[in-house]
């Protein structure tokens, strides 16, 4: 057993230990460790249940001055619907518990609320408890959130097989480009792409109702949800499935307008995290059927790439160059100096 402090070990490495030494095998315990969130079985119960939480601390995944309270309510219970997303799960309860620092006000309190309800309403999830308590430094928050499937369809991250269709839904590195935005003081920007790069970061929508169309179409093979960038997250979900992946750079969904304020839209698009945008794959048989059946209101899908026998390996494909590893540059909890605001 290593005695390195946790900032060596890295968050990937921490999560199979963890799993590895503690993980209960449980006939209620469909899924534990390891997935964007547990699935149970109650007894009796027709439906599989999920459980997802996620922690928000102040300085190190948002600024008290760079987002308003009720941004930043949304934007917490939408980081975990978002895991929940991510298995095809109707969102259901939740919890909220605080640590607050001295000096917060109850006017503040509650519009981080009406922030969190806000979304709750829109998506069906109810707050249903939770709990304070002091904090000598930063605000902290953390969620847990409940989630319910529809006829005992849930995807996980590890259905994928080599050959496999990969898609994502949306526009990737638009959050990252609205952080670069606040890092340089830009808080009240006037044109239009640079209001939209700050929402998107502040107020993510969590892809529930594409998510469980997914689930429900039969036609997906495995998901997960983009919180730490593609480059880390989609090696997740080949370790998972035991495959490889290449993706064509020429395909990604990218923010274009970012590169008006200095930033590459497809590195951000590759390594930017907190796009809450849903990653999966689909059989190649299945894809065409996929791609005309999806529901045209939702965010739109994109064929980024697919999956490999070459297990472990993860490269791109970039316009008039040969293909090459894709370093994983995403936002690793522990390891690297955060970018504030950036992860899950
Ligand atoms: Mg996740």
């Amino acid at each position: 057993m290593s005695r390195k402090p946790a900032q060596l070990i890295g968050e990937n490495r921490l999560i199979q230990l963890i799993q590895d030494r503690y993980q209960d095998r449980n006939p209620l315990i469909k899924k534990g460790i390891g997935d964007d969130a547990a699935v149970i079985r109650p007894r009796h119960a027709r439906e599989y249940w999920l459980i997802t939480t996620d922690m928000l601390l102040e300085n190190i995944d948002f600024r008290r001055e760079w987002i308003t309270p009720n941004r930043l309510g949304y934007k917490s219970l939408s980081v975990n619907l978002s895991d929940l997303a991510a298995m095809g799960a109707r969102p259901r309860f939740f919890t909220v518990s605080l640590a607050l620092p001295p000096g917060i006000s109850e006017r503040w309190i509650l519009d981080f609320y009406d922030g969190l309800t806000e979304l709750g309403n829109l998506k069906g999830a109810l707050l249903i408890g939770g709990d304070f308590s002091r904090s000598e430094s930063g605000i902290s928050i953390s969620i847990m959130a409940l989630g319910e499937s529809l006829n005992r369809k849930v995807l996980y991250r590890s259905g994928g097989k080599a050959g496999n269709l990969l898609y994502v839904t949306g526009f990737l590195g638009q959050s990252a480009a609205g952080l670069k935005l606040l890092e340089k003081g830009s808080r009240n920007p006037q044109s239009r792409p640079q209001q939209a790069a700050i929402r998107v970061h502040q107020k993510p929508e969590p892809r529930c109702e594409a998510g469980l169309w997914l689930a429900q179409s039969g036609l997906v093979s495995c998901m997960m949800d983009l919180s730490d960038g593609l480059s880390v997250d989609l090696p997740r979900m080949c370790a998972a499935s035991d495959v490889g992946a290449e993706i064509y750079a020429a395909n990604l969904p990218v923010f274009p307008e970012s590169s008006f304020w200095g930033c590459d839209p497809v590195n951000l698009a590759l390594h930017g995290g907190e796009d809450f945008e849903l990653l999966f794959a689909a059989p190649n048989s299945k894809a065409g059927m996929l791609e005309k059946a999806y529901p045209k209101q939702f965010p739109q899908i994109t064929h980024i790439g697919e999956l490999t026998r070459d297990v472990g390996v993860v490269s791109i494909i970039r316009p008039g160059r040969k293909r090459s590893r894709l370093l994983e540059q995403g936002y690793d909890h522990f390891r690297r100096k955060k970018p504030v605001g950036n992860g899950d």
